[in-house]
């Protein structure tokens, strides 16, 4: 059986991760059960619930001291003992942060042929692409002609959300936090037009972009950035409470947005979503995402760390706003 390496949790994380909350471990992969698979894993997924999963029980128990960081990731198996899967197949699962998992069979889902490569079940498919798909087609709920506002809008998910909104017939504006992620948006991915908060008043930044007010928020950060958005809601809008990466790292309690009195007065509605929920959506968004991708209207770019070993510094990138796209890394060559 092959050597396997792993990152262990060592420790609860206060603030950003550090180096010392995680340990580095090396065994041989044991001998499979009935049932069970070897997967070698090729890209792992970054992820800000990584940082939740690792402090604390949130909508999952909190990952215990000791054991592998969980970790979502696609890979191809190496040997099985169960006849649903053989040497070869893609799969994707909570594999961990290692570089092989031996996990039940019923844990993992054989990724379907689409034609592109492994990646693209992480960048715009996977559970990535269900996040911006359901959050916005069910829980956001456009219609053509609308206003759409999206927050950490070049990230994995926001960065497919503009484009959905695109294809749905919106118009749409991303929150991003640089002059280089809002010239991607508008000029590689078609945004209507994006705010760089670090630089702008981001209230003042969204009015001059959205003259009308906005009809969808889809919120990935929390903070002045919701509150700036719900200032803005027109009659009837809706809030897509999808993240609130802005409050992950910090200790205690946070404030919320002062004017919650404004989805009062123009009947507005927030709705919160967590995406392991809507698997039934699958099929439906993965055949939009597709179509949309084959069209050239819904494309999707990867931010690749080379190397299991650094996945500790690499997935603080995503709290210091360092990343452009979908963040992950690659742990073995395909
Ligand atoms: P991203 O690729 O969008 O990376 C996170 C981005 O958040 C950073 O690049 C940064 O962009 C922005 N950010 C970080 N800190 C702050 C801050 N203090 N204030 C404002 N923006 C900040 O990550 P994902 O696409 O993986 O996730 C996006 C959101 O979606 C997260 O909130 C995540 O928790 C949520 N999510 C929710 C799911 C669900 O089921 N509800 C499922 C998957 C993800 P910038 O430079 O623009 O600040």
């Amino acid at each position: 059986m092959p050597r396997n390496a792993q990152w262990r949790l060592a420790a609860r994380p206060q603030g950003l991760f550090k180096p010392t909350d995680f340990a580095w471990h090396q065994e041989d992969t044991p001998p499979l059960g009935e049932g069970q698979v070897l997967v070698r894993v090729v890209l792992l997924s970054l992820d800000p619930t990584n940082r939740g999963w690792a402090a604390g029980d949130t909508y999952m128990p909190a990952v215990p001291i000791g054991e592998v960081m969980r970790g979502f990731a696609v890979g191809r198996v190496v040997e099985s003992r169960d006849p649903g899967f053989t040497a070869g197949d893609a799969v994707s699962g909570l594999l961990g942060w290692q570089r092989y998992a031996v996990t039940p069979a019923r844990s993992l889902r054989r990724l379907p042929d689409v034609g592109l490569p492994l990646e693209a079940h992480l960048g715009l498919l996977g559970h990535i692409g269900l996040t911006a798909w359901v959050g916005l087609v069910e829980v956001g709920r456009p219609q053509p002609g609308e206003t759409l506002a999206v927050s950490a809008a070049a990230g994995g998910v926001g960065s497919l959300v503009g484009q959905i909104g695109k294809a749905l017939g919106l118009r749409v504006v991303g929150v991003a936090g640089s002059e280089e992620k809002c010239r991607f948006v508008t000029e590689e991915l078609g945004f209507d037009a994006a705010v760089n908060y670090k630089k702008t008043i981001v209230r003042a930044g969204l009015r001059r972009a959205c003259p009308e007010g906005i009809d969808v928020y889809f919120d990935n950060v929390g903070g002045p950035t919701l509150e700036a958005a719900l200032a803005l809601l027109r009659h009837h809008g809706r809030i897509v409470l999808c993240g609130l990466i802005s409050q992950y790292t910090v200790a205690g309690a946070v404030p919320g947005p002062s004017n919650l009195a404004n989805l009062l007065v123009r009947r507005g509605r927030m709705e919160g979503f967590i995406v392991s929920d809507h698997a039934d959506k699958t099929a439906q968004a993965t055949a939009d995402l597709l179509r949309w991708h084959r069209e050239g209207r819904l494309k999707y770019r990867l931010d690749v760390v080379e190397g299991l070993e650094d996945a500790p510094v690499a997935v603080n990138r995503l709290f210091e706003g360092t990343n452009v796209g979908k963040l992950v890394v690659r742990v073995a060559a395909e």
